[in-house]
């Protein structure tokens, strides 16, 4: 009864187990190198969309999994352009990642019914950004109770299955419901 509205239970606590250890290792890069960052690598390379858990791309933006989640389903949303600031980001930009926010919160409660959500934008290495080159927010799916992280007890191929999963599930509500929604 009590876990009646989670999509697979034996699952969640799997992915709850993720947990924070992992959650700020995203790749390193040089803020005058953005060959060495992963968004832009990412926004290049739309063939390979699928190995690197893209989601969406839209003309302004991408929104990926992030392979180090807080909880499965932990997307990151970002801006095509290379720059480390809501201040250096032009509206359209900014606008069109909240209604991604939106479309992507739609899709994960469809997938997964999570039953509430996190978005944040770390901006800078002291707010805790982990590529703070490249402006990002975070959408982090929430579930009652899930504030006691258990300690990571999966390993990276076990992790990477599951993403995987939820990307293909996720791929197959979007062409369903025809998101992501935003016109450009
Ligand atoms: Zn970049």
């Amino acid at each position: 009864m009590k876990n009646k509205n989670l999509w697979a239970p034996w699952r969640m606590e799997y992915l709850k187990a993720l947990g924070l250890k992992h959650a700020q290792k995203e790749q390193p890069s040089d803020p005058d190198k953005p060959d060495e960052c992963f968004f832009c690598n990412y926004w290049r390379t739309p063939d390979q969309d699928q190995t690197n858990l893209v989601l969406w791309r839209t003309r302004r933006s991408l929104v990926v999994f992030n392979r180090f989640p807080y909880t499965a389903g932990h997307l990151l949303l970002a801006p095509a352009r290379h720059v480390g600031d809501l201040l250096n980001l032009d509206e359209k930009s900014l606008l069109e990642m909240m209604l991604l926010a939106r479309d992507a919160q739609k899709a994960l409660t469809e997938a997964i019914k999570p039953h509430g959500f996190n978005l944040g934008i770390n901006i800078n290495r002291c707010a805790g950004a982990g590529l703070p080159e490249h402006v990002h927010l975070h959408l982090v799916p929430r579930w009652t109770g899930d504030n006691n992280f258990m300690p990571v007890i999966g390993h990276v191929r076990l992790i990477s299955q599951v993403l995987d999963e939820l990307y293909r599930q996720l791929t197959e509500i979007s062409q369903r419901l025809r998101l992501p929604s935003v016109k450009t």
